[in-house]
């Protein structure tokens, strides 16, 4: 079995999924007590975070290729940046490694195409959801995704920092994420994901009133398969 390095921390309430379900899917697959090989370098949110607000994109960039490395030289085998937010600087965390990094919007991408999703409603932070790198990816992929109204935007986001990435889950919020969704239904929408790696703590994505692809369950998914199987998990050109 391959070791799985995870950057995580952004926040920590996913990495804690991701753990569980990267060790989940591996007992389900070799039965038994069998658990993952994993390397979590779990970051302070907070300093992330500050960096987002500024802008600051190249600094966070280095600091998370500084992390990366530092998984690969401990022994992972492969790197994935537990957030889909961060992924705007994937590119430069790739080139940090000489392992696979295994990019969540791809491995996204792909769960959408195998489910015969052609038109999906994006769910995620501002910054998913605004800035061109997440559609553009999506885009090489042949999916063309919807983001919700300002309003739904800005609900959204802060329905991801001010409550889930601080361990709150409320009904409310679950509400109007599900009265997003039923908009982007009306408007054409046949999908929806999960595009931020807290979202599966409040909206489960089997009862949606659009098919859901949680990005989290997807991207600690790849891992495995990349872990137990000969795959090679390459980043779309
Ligand atoms: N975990 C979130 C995501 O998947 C948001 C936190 C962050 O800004 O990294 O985008």
């Amino acid at each position: 079995m391959k070791t799985i390095g995870l950057i995580g921390g952004m926040s920590f309430e996913s990495s804690a999924v991701y753990y569980r379900q990267v060790n989940e899917a591996v007992r389900a697959r070799l039965g038994g007590l069998a658990s993952a090989e994993v390397l979590m370098h779990s970051v302070n949110f907070e300093e992330i975070v500050a960096l987002q607000k500024m802008g600051r994109w190249d600094l966070a960039a280095k600091r998370l290729a500084d992390v990366a490395r530092g998984l690969e030289q401990a022994g992972a085998a492969c790197v994935l940046i537990c957030t889909n937010t961060m992924h705007m600087v994937a590119d430069e965390v790739e080139a940090a490694l000489s392992v696979p990094l295994i990019d969540i919007i791809d491995e996204t991408a792909r769960a959408l195409k195998a489910g015969g999703a052609k038109r999906p409603l994006l769910l995620a932070t501002r910054y998913t959801m605004e800035q061109p790198f997440y559609a553009e990816r999506m885009k090489r992929h042949g999916i063309e995704i919807m983001v919700p109204d300002e309003a739904g935007r800005a609900a959204t986001h802060g329905i991801i920092f001010d409550e889930l990435c601080a361990g709150r889950i409320l009904d409310p919020s679950r509400d109007r994420l599900i009265e997003i969704i039923k908009t982007a239904k009306a408007d054409g929408a046949d999908s929806v994901i999960l595009g931020c790696t807290e979202i599966c703590l409040i909206l489960d994505p089997v009862k949606l009133p659009l098919s859901g692809y949680d990005s989290t369950t997807i991207h600690a998914e790849a891992a495995v398969e990349f872990a137990l199987t000969e795959r090679n998990a390459v980043r779309a050109a």
